[in-house]
């Protein structure tokens, strides 16, 4: 067992010292990593770093290379910082990893640091540079055996003519820049070209000397036809800004667009210009480097001075600042544009949108417009077929007339019933043609109503069928179709009218019989009162007195007269009480009319003899029959005559009376009754057939007399069917003449 385990550690040593030379073998034969140190002169989130890290990636992706990477973060610190800090953290990393076989830096400061700590540092290992502002140190190191690189050369005059090109309204450049050195070396090439560009104001503002708040401020001064162009700026007074966040600021404090130099500064808010491309640079010195670390000498490779460059713009912000594209140089690189085709589409897609959004608007107005309008035109049409009604079957009589003609324009079925006439008739008629005023009347009338000096007017309107009515006419001005008409309502007041002229006849009537009454009382007194004086003064003297038979007889004779003429009084009163009360009867029967007139004759011609009167009483019958008669009363007949031949004789003193009657050809009998005595004035023609009327010479000359006779008489002669008249002059006696029906020709047969 012993000597088996003996066996086995010897085989296991065997096997350990043989992988051990195995390792040996491989570590001599595979080639050792390349160590390379690289100095960014920023921080690791600055721009110009991840373009030189892509740069660096492309070239040193392999596994022959290890990449070791250190910041100064140089914008932050000044180099009394950042050298010391830098200096233990390489020493460090040399400790670890022994020497670096290259040392790669980009701008300006970490290759001013690698130059400055060269040799105790790094030895004779290489040195790649990109990114140098400072043209003088690059070309001192143009013939060094082991430092080279490519020199950062902006072309500022590139990108100013570029400027002219795009803007040629711009007359201000306002470059702006801090006081770093890249900042510095900028603005002296900027100063340099300004002699050799005319035209052109050249303005500088350093943002070191200011904080952010005093740069805001200072930007709204801006003038508009002013382009902004960044140089190398980040520090500002207060702190350090990225060059994303200075454009953001520019961008929200002036409205003019900002030019820059650098490709990878584009895509941040700025146009373009002639940029540097960095990532260019920096990859042409990451191969450099490359073949130097494979062998190559550094004095192959000559510092690389002028580095192409490229126009470059961002087409957004091209676009939100109006700029012309045609304006642009040819060959020039746009970003943020993934193809023209859909600029065009966008351009005509926002001009099709907005002539969508156009129409949809002017549509959607236009419906909006068109329902309403539809609204309205419905609305107005229940409207006007209300007041067509309104009109049409209104119960007043309504016409439209034409204030300037008088013609009818319409009427309403009510006024078509009243006037008789159809709708088409009506319309051709004019005011003047219904209304019984004269023309001119009516005109003033219809002036009147239009200038609303009055509204209610009364007129006489005559209908087709020639009937002439009272009416009441309002009218008020209206407008139709902005055209002024009158419309009238007519009101039917004949009626109205009528029952006014009765109240008023009857008001006048009962007025007239108020005084009739009174006068007939105060006659009455006076006329029954004389007589009835006479009659208890004669019999009184008769009962007292011895008289001689003589005087009695005188005074029974004048007893017995008065006594006559109180009972014809009597009479007279009886008969007009009945005829007021219109109970008077005439009972006609045979008369023989020329018996009444001889009678009446000798009983007239007695009394005139009796009362020795100096006129002669002459009689003329209308025919000579002695039977000729006719169908009368013949008592009120003879009534009437006695009535006339007693006031013929009350009222003549001398020359003739005469009554007779003739035969008229119309089959009437026309009676005359005719004095030579004192006339009655023609004025009083008419008022002595009314109850008590007297004329006043009568009262003068103190005639006897009620005044009821004559108006007995007529009454009575149009109860027999006839009409009472006279011809009268004063002192020209007077004529009486009546009409009774004649005879029928059978009667007289
Ligand atoms: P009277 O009884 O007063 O005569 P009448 O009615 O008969 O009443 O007459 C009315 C009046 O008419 C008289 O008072 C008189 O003034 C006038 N008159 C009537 N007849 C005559 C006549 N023949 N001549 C003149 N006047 C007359």
């Amino acid at each position: 067992m012993k000597q088996t385990n003996g066996k086995k550690n010897y085989f296991a040593l065997k096997l350990g010292m043989g992988l051990f030379a195995l390792f040996l073998l491989l570590s001599l034969v595979s080639p050792a990593k390349k160590k390379i140190l690289y100095l960014n002169s920023y921080h690791l989130q600055y721009i110009t770093f991840n373009t030189s890290k892509q740069a660096l990636d492309e070239t040193f992706a392999s596994d022959d290379f290890v990449l070791d990477v250190e910041f100064l973060d140089s914008k932050q610190f000044g180099p009394e910082i950042y050298e010391e800090s830098i200096l233990r953290r390489i020493n460090t990393r040399l400790r670890n990893r022994g020497s670096y076989d290259m040392v790669l830096t980009s701008d300006d400061n970490a290759l001013r640091f690698v130059l400055k700590n060269h040799v105790n540092l790094f030895g004779k290992a290489p040195v790649v540079f990109w990114g140098l502002n400072d043209l003088e140190l690059g070309r001192e190191l143009d013939n060094d055996s082991l430092v080279t690189g490519v020199v950062e050369k902006t072309s500022i005059k590139k990108t100013i003519e570029f400027i002219r090109q795009l803007q040629p309204e711009v007359k201000e450049v306002i470059a702006y820049r801090d006081s770093t050195i890249s900042g510095d070396k900028d603005i002296k090439i900027f100063r340099a070209l300004k002699d050799s560009i005319n035209g052109l104001v050249f303005s500088e503002f350093n943002i070191s000397k200011y904080t952010i708040a005093e740069i805001e401020e200072n930007l709204k001064t801006v003038p508009s036809n002013a382009a902004l162009l960044k140089l190398s700026s980040a520090v500002c007074k207060d702190r350090v800004v990225n060059p994303g966040e200075l454009s953001r600021l520019f961008g929200k404090v002036t409205p003019v667009p900002i030019y820059n130099l650098h490709v990878h500064e584009l895509g941040l808010g700025y146009v373009g210009g002639y940029l540097i491309d960095y990532y260019g640079h920096a990859l042409q010195a990451c191969k450099m480097a490359k073949e130097i670390i494979n062998g190559a000498s550094p004095s192959e490779f000559k510092v690389v001075f002028n580095p192409p460059g490229k126009y470059m713009v961002d087409r957004k912000v091209l676009n939100r600042f109006g700029l012309n594209i045609n304006r642009l140089p040819k060959d020039t690189e746009l970003i943020n544009t993934p193809s023209d085709e859909f600029y065009i589409r966008k351009d005509v897609f926002i001009i099709i949108l907005g002539f969508l959004i156009v129409t949809l608007i002017v549509l959607g107005i236009n419906t909006r417009l068109v329902f309403s309008k539809r609204r309205l035109e419905k609305r107005l049409m229940t409207s006007q077929e209300n007041y067509e009604t309104l009109f049409r079957d209104n119960h007043s009589i309504s016409l439209i007339i034409d204030p300037l003609t008088g013609y009818i324009i319409d009427a309403n079925n009510t006024a078509l019933k009243y006037y008789g006439y159809s709708l088409q008739e009506i319309k051709k008629l004019n005011m003047t043609d219904i209304n019984a005023l004269p023309e001119t009347d009516v005109k003033e009338r219809m002036y009147q109503a239009q200038k609303a000096l009055r509204q209610g007017f009364v007129f006489a309107h005559r209908k087709k069928n020639g009937e002439v009515k009272d009416v009441e006419v309002f009218s008020g001005l209206v407008h139709l179709n902005d055209k002024p008409y009158l419309h009238s309502i007519v009101v039917d007041i004949t009626d109205r009218l009528k029952a006014e002229r009765q109240i008023i006849e009857a008001k006048q009537k009962a007025e007239e019989s108020d005084n009739l009454k009174s006068a007939f009382l105060a006659n009455m007194s006076h006329e029954i009162r004389t007589p009835m004086n006479s009659i208890l003064g004669f019999s009184d003297l008769l009962m007292k007195e011895e008289i001689p038979s003589e005087k009695r007889n005188e005074f029974v004779r004048l007893i017995y007269s008065n006594g006559e003429h109180l009972l014809t009084l009597i009479n007279d009163i009886i008969d007009i009480s009945k005829i007021e009360a219109n109970q008077l009867k005439v009972i006609k029967k045979e008369c023989h009319i020329n018996k009444l007139m001889d009678q009446l004759y000798t009983e007239f011609e007695n009394q005139r003899v009796n009362e020795n009167k100096q006129f002669r009483l002459l009689i003329d019958k209308g025919t000579d029959k002695p039977d000729y008669k006719i169908i009368t009363d013949c008592t009120r007949l003879k009534q009437v005559l006695i009535n006339l031949l007693s006031n013929a004789f009350k009222f003549t003193e001398e020359g003739e009376i005469e009554f007779g009657y003739k035969i008229r050809e119309d089959g009437m009998l026309q009676f005359y009754v005719k004095d030579s005595g004192i006339g009655i004035p023609r004025s009083k023609h008419e008022v002595v057939f009314s109850v008590f009327q007297r004329v006043e010479d009568s009262f003068t000359k103190n005639y006897d007399g009620s005044g009821l006779g004559l108006s007995i008489t007529k009454s009575l002669i149009e109860k027999l069917g006839g009409q009472i008249w006279l011809m009268s002059e004063p002192s020209e006696g007077s004529r009486f003449y009546f009409t009774i029906p004649g005879a029928d020709e059978q009667l007289n047969m």
